[in-house]
């Protein structure tokens, strides 16, 4: 088995449960990984270092001090995640240094490979801390400040057993990248069901999540008339089912309703209060917003036909973030000398790409998952498409070096 897949393996035993993988930032099982990641980098000859809030690099000198290119994932999951997301993009990013290293390619720029420190948010209320903190969109008192849902502050976690790595150098100041090429899974099953085996990702869509609290009017299931009747759950129902129309008709967009609470939730009560939850998210922020329009209609028409209050509270914005088209050509142009098709897709999910874009070019290039599974401990990916990946990442990084 080759050094990629026997690692990955290898990492997909750290912080095993029944479920699933659980290695949240500054875990026991998370210290591990960036352990045995710090061992692989280092037996292979790299320089191995920290920054002050956990993200960990290796690097490959270039011919110019310059700033150098950067690849990289996270290696912390989901509750019961799966073994390849994050953790193949890091792996993989050792396993590409490892193959140009081989092949004595001298390249101009310097290469990083990064580890980012807690991209999931499972365990302190911020997702992509680590890329977030390193770009500065996200101040380093502030996460430090931030609290865990163990109740542990980021500095003390930070400062823990499970924090920093004992023998590894810490860097001060971040230097921004030229360019970043993040290799990750798909999550989802567009590359699959078109069979294909590389995807170049256009961006990462923009995301917009709503509380909708609606009240009407509690009362006996038996004695109260259909007529006379204010059930706040047929009113969520309904605006539920017609924002799933919307987002058909509008397309290219992605609209759920993952969370539903009722009151008082019980079989011979009409329900007098409900909550749901509204996630939209599109690679064309317009759409989203187009969205949002006609959920204020409905709520408005469901709000006289049925005589109920609503009431709309938005939780989280994010704008879509495009990726680079320059180093989107890279990808391209590397996808068809491997002999493959050139597929563009958009990406659904948020990445720490998604951080780094703020302050240097970036691209990403997904593989399949098997079944589109994935935050879930039977999430795959075939060994050959892991392999794919890996070259192509090694030599998008080439065709970048010549490039930036
Ligand atoms: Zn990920």
């Amino acid at each position: 088995m080759s050094d990629l897949l026997e690692r990955l393996q290898r990492l997909g035993e750290v912080g095993r449960t029944g479920e699933g993988i659980e290695r949240p930032l500054f875990s026991e099982a998370e210290h591990q990984a960036r352990t045995l990641l710090a061992g692989w980098a280092r037996a292979s000859g790299f320089d191995v270092q920290q920054d002050a809030i956990g993200n960990l690099f290796i690097r490959r000198p270039g011919a110019w001090a310059s700033p150098p290119l950067q690849t990289g994932s996270h290696l912390d999951t989901v509750k019961g995640g799966g073994r390849y997301d994050g953790a193949y993009g890091v792996v993989g990013g050792l396993c590409a240094l490892e193959a140009l290293a081989r092949r004595g390619v001298e390249m101009r720029h310097p290469i990083e490979r990064v580890a980012w420190a807690g991209e999931e948010g499972s365990r302190f209320p911020k997702g992509c801390l680590g890329s977030s903190v390193y770009a500065g969109l996200t101040t380093r008192q502030q996460a430090l400040a931030l609290r865990g849902d163990d109740g542990m502050s980021f500095a003390d976690a930070l400062r823990g057993p499970s924090g920093l790595l004992a023998e590894v150098p810490v860097r001060e100041t971040p230097r921004m990248p030229c360019g970043y090429v993040e290799l990750h899974i798909e999550q989802g099953p567009i590359l699959e069901r078109n069979g294909l085996r590389l995807g170049v990702v256009t961006a990462i869509a923009g995301q917009r999540r709503l509380r909708i609290s609606i009240g009407g009017e509690a009362g006996h299931a038996g004695t109260v008339p259909m007529a006379y009747r204010r059930d706040a759950f047929n009113a969520a129902a309904e605006i539920a089912v017609e924002l799933e129309r919307a987002a058909r008709r509008i397309g290219e967009c992605v609209a759920t309703i993952g969370m539903v609470r009722v009151e008082p939730n019980q079989t011979n009560v009409i329900p007098g209060r409900a909550e749901i939850r509204l996630d939209v998210r599109s690679v064309d922020d317009e759409r989203v917003r187009r969205m949002i329009d006609e959920l204020e209609q409905l709520a408005r028409a469901v709000r006289e036909r049925r005589n109920v209050s609503i009431e709309l509270e938005p939780l989280e914005e994010r704008a879509a973030t495009p990726l680079d088209p320059a180093l989107r050509g890279a990808v391209r142009t590397v996808v068809e000398a491997l002999g493959h098709p050139v597929f563009e897709i958009p990406s659904g999910a948020g990445h720490d790409a998604m951080c780094i874009a703020k302050v240097a070019p970036a691209a990403m290039i997904f593989v399949p998952s098997i079944g589109g599974a994935s935050h879930v401990g039977h999430e795959r990916t075939a060994p050959e498409d892991l392999q794919l990946g890996v070259t192509a990442l090694a030599e998008t990084l080439v065709e970048a070096d010549r490039l930036l």
